[in-house]
């Protein structure tokens, strides 16, 4: 795992990844690959954690002086509530995926809005400024893409989600942070929504299967008008992004998404400009 040159010692400091489950997680290769670029003396580790023991497992980062975790399905909102500080971002989306030890005191932040936000512009040179944009989904992520599509001047955004009622939450939250407002619609009445939207995001847990009628949304109305945006990633493209490349559309998985998360996190645990290009290709390495 580690190349020649790193040895860990009593000195090593540790990063992790706490989730449920987490075993299929590119965290690990991709910060560990920085890391030993950048002759950083920290290991990054995955902690499979229950939901039952997540509060033991925070108490856990102050008790050991682990530097920083992420924190990823299913955590990222019941852990808001464990920690010392929020940064802006994190207490304005209400969900955390990267906490930061400062000196006993854990701080939570959300590289997510800044990480999708900047994976749409591989897309959308200007986000999604003036777009009628979809989401699928009302749970952290989909938390964080509103935020994202908000702070880029989206001129629509329509939130469907399997419980409505949760939909109906985060549109009411969202209303504190900007213009334009958001909407809650059911999931049967996204199909003529998709019809004139111009982006289209699936913030769903929905997506690894290879099958693409296991999406929640009609696929069938994905349009050649229409950029797609998967937050979802995997070894290959998701069945949503194929089936939006096959329709015509411009789509993309969360991988870049993850990656500049990823890079985000790995700034403020270590002060040090994250190389992108290596964590890419650990993650190229991993694919192979
Ligand atoms: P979450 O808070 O648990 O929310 C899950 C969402 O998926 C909810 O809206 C839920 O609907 C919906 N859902 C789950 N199963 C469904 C089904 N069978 N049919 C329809 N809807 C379903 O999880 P999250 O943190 O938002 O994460 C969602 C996904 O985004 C995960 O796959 C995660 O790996 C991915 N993600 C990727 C990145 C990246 O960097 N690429 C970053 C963050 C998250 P209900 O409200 O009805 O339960």
């Amino acid at each position: 795992m580690h190349p020649e040159g790193f040895a860990m010692s009593a000195r090593t400091g540790l990063l992790g990844v706490i989730g449920h489950p987490v075993g299929h997680s590119l965290s690990p290769r991709l910060h560990n690959a920085a890391l030993r670029s950048q002759g950083v003396d920290l290991v990054y580790l995955a902690f499979d954690v229950e939901p039952v023991q997540l509060s033991a497992a925070v108490s856990g980062l102050r008790a050991l002086g682990v530097r920083g975790a992420n924190v990823t399905v299913p955590h990222k909102e019941a852990v808001v509530a464990m920690l010392d500080q929020l940064d802006p971002m994190a207490a304005r989306v209400g969900a955390v995926n990267t906490i930061v030890n400062d000196s006993g005191r854990l701080i939570g932040h959300n590289t997510d809005v800044h990480g999708f936000a900047a994976a749409l512009r591989c897309l959308l040179p200007d986000g999604a400024r003036g777009l009628r944009c979809v989401v699928a989904g009302a749970g952290g992520a989909a938390r964080a893409v509103v935020a994202a599509l908000i702070a880029d001047g989206a001129a629509r955004i329509t939130i469907c989600n399997r419980t409505l009622e949760r939909a109906v939450e985060l549109c009411r939250v969202a209303q504190n942070w900007g213009p334009p407002g958001c909407a809650a619609v059911p999931q049967e009445e996204s199909r003529t929504l998709l019809a004139d939207a111009d982006l289209l995001v699936n913030a769903t847990a929905v997506g690894l299967s290879l099958d693409v009628k296991d999406f929640p949304l009609p696929v069938d109305t994905l349009h050649s008008g229409l950029v797609v945006v998967d937050v979802v990633y995997g070894t290959e493209p998701t069945a949503l992004v194929q089936a939006a490349r096959q329709r015509g559309a411009r789509a993309m998985d969360g991988v870049e998404m993850l990656l500049m998360q990823a890079g985000c996190s790995y700034r403020l645990w270590t002060g040090l400009e994250p190389p992108i290009g290596v964590m890419r290709e650990s993650m190229e390495l991993e694919e192979g």
